[in-house]
């Protein structure tokens, strides 16, 4: 039997049966794990009040016999998440950020840079690093650009010319074509998403380097408020999915923004 040993930020978890529960998990080591807590519902002693959403622990975790799932054995906690728990915007935060990672990566598929990612951002949100709407565009930036679907921001994603070459200040959004669109080319429907040549050069000043540097860049409310609302669309459309959390975090947004 084999045991395997690795840090994890537990992505969600759910009851099984009276007594045990199912987490789903991202390990340092060997990526996304479902694995199940034996009893854990029914006593605290092995897990106790560890086995929580958001949390980062160090799991010791075995094959079970057969296509089985895997089975929790030991958890040591590593960071709570505490503060950012008693307030439900970043609490809204964190389950997007999760649920993105669970729509779109395989499961059992190592993955440490988005281990890394997504365990920054947690931190930084429950230590109050950066607001929760700027961490989610340091989020979305980066797990895109790993995902290997960053937008088209440099460039016209139509027409392809630069936009250092080109004299407007707000571009429409195509999010078929995957970017930014110039003025010259064909425009997509009525509603669509705009960005101003300052915002895309600060999404893509934050898509490089060092996360802490990347975490201060300074948005009006204005650039902060079209970001959000170009990458919470860019992203869904491109994953191919439409995370359930997301609705949840627009309706709490909204009413902690009234
Ligand atoms: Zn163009």
């Amino acid at each position: 039997m084999t045991h395997l040993a690795s840090p994890a930020i537990v992505l969600r978890r759910r009851d099984y049966g009276d007594f045990d529960l199912i987490l789903t998990v991202l390990t340092q080591e060997h990526g996304i794990c479902s694995l199940i807590a034996k009893a854990a519902k029914k006593s605290t002693r092995r897990f106790p009040g560890i086995l929580e959403p958001f949390a980062t622990l160090h799991i010791v975790y075995r094959q079970s016999r057969g296509r089985g799932m895997q089975v929790l054995e030991e958890a040591t906690l590593e960071a709570a998440f505490t503060h950012a728990r008693a307030d439900v915007l970043k609490m809204a935060y964190a389950s997007y950020w999760c649920e993105l990672v669970v729509l779109w990566l395989e499961e059992g598929l190592a993955r440490p840079d988005v281990y890394e990612l997504l365990a920054y951002a947690l931190n930084a949100l429950n230590r109050d690093l950066a607001s929760g709407k700027l961490l989610s565009l340091l989020f979305q930036m980066r797990f895109v650009g790993q995902e290997g679907l960053r937008p088209v921001l440099e460039r016209c994603s139509c027409c392809q010319i630069e936009i250092e070459k080109l004299a407007q200040h707000q571009f429409c959004i195509d999010l078929r074509q995957g970017g930014i669109v110039c003025h010259q080319c064909p425009a997509p429907g009525a509603g669509q998403l705009r960005l101003s040549k300052g915002t895309v050069k600060q999404l893509l000043w934050m898509a490089q380097g060092d996360l802490a540097m990347a975490q201060r860049v300074r948005f009006s409310p204005s650039a902060l408020a079209e970001a959000t609302q170009f990458l919470e669309a860019f992203v869904p459309y491109h994953i191919g999915r439409a995370p359930k959390s997301l609705v949840f975090l627009h309706q709490i947004r909204g009413q902690t923004e009234q």
